[in-house]
């Protein structure tokens, strides 16, 4: 049985006090869900500290979205793998299309900030998925592949075991188009073929999540499939009721 995770990227959003609220509301909800769903929430650098202490002991996770590639040093405005960790956050988002898009995150940056969330025993959330023009142009499988073959496949087995895979069609982020539950489901078989032809049956166990427009209307559908393992929720995430719903859709 694979984990099953509802995971929620609050993105650029929020005060450091809308933050707490919104994590309080998910800790007063979750009692409502099931205790096999696994909640993460990845709320803004600014808000990890307190997010951490409202959410602890809760069974809830923390995410960043994102570290800085290098270890420490004359970084400005950069926040480290080792600075995130000792806040006792457990998860770094990895490679969302937005940093693939706006701040031209390349494998070669993706795999250095890998290493990093390793030497900190950090778990990555490694963020995949093609761009309208490429799904159109059939080229959809050959990206995802790419996005594998360039960043995961160069993890050892005992990390690729902590890996989380999150499929995110861009497409779909944001945007209120939801990828079909099939759509969803024909990439996410394919990805767990791309990683056991490298990592054999532990791919078995790998947690692929769908990311793009989930809602509480849609993820009983979506999760539903074989090998959607649970979402990465962006807009919906914002919502503690829309989230905790997201949760109780398995
Ligand atoms: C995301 O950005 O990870 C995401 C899935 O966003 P949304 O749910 O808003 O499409």
């Amino acid at each position: 049985m694979r984990k099953k995770i509802v995971a929620g990227n609050w993105k650029m959003n929020t005060t450091p006090v809308e933050g707490v609220e919104l994590a309080k509301g998910i800790v007063a909800g979750m009692r409502n869900v099931d205790k096999a769903v696994n909640f993460i929430i990845a709320p803004p650098f600014t808000h990890l500290s307190e997010v951490v202490k409202v959410t602890r002991g809760t069974g809830i996770a923390v995410s960043a979205q994102n570290c800085a590639a290098e270890a420490k040093g004359a970084y400005t405005g950069e926040v480290s793998a080792a600075m995130i960790a000792s806040l006792g956050v457990e998860y770094v988002i990895l490679g969302h299309s937005e940093r693939r898009q706006y701040y031209g995150e390349t494998s070669e940056t993706l795999n250095k900030k890998m290493v990093q969330v390793f030497a900190n025993n950090l778990q990555p959330i490694y963020c995949i998925g093609e761009m309208l023009e490429e799904r159109e142009a059939g080229k959809h499988f050959d990206v995802v592949k790419q996005q594998l073959e360039e960043v995961v496949f160069n993890l050892e087995p005992a990390q690729f075991e902590k890996t989380v895979i999150a499929y995110e069609p861009v497409w779909a982020i944001g945007t209120g188009k939801t990828a079909t539950a099939d759509q969803a489901q024909e990439m996410h078989a394919f990805i767990r073929e791309t990683l056991k032809s490298k990592f054999g049956e532990l791919a078995e166990q790998t947690v692929i999540l769908y990311g793009g427009s989930a809602k509480p209307d849609n993820a009983k559908e979506l999760f539903s499939k074989a090998d959607v393992d649970g979402g990465l929720i962006g807009g919906a995430a914002l919502k503690a009721a829309d989230f905790i719903a997201i949760g109780q859709s398995y």
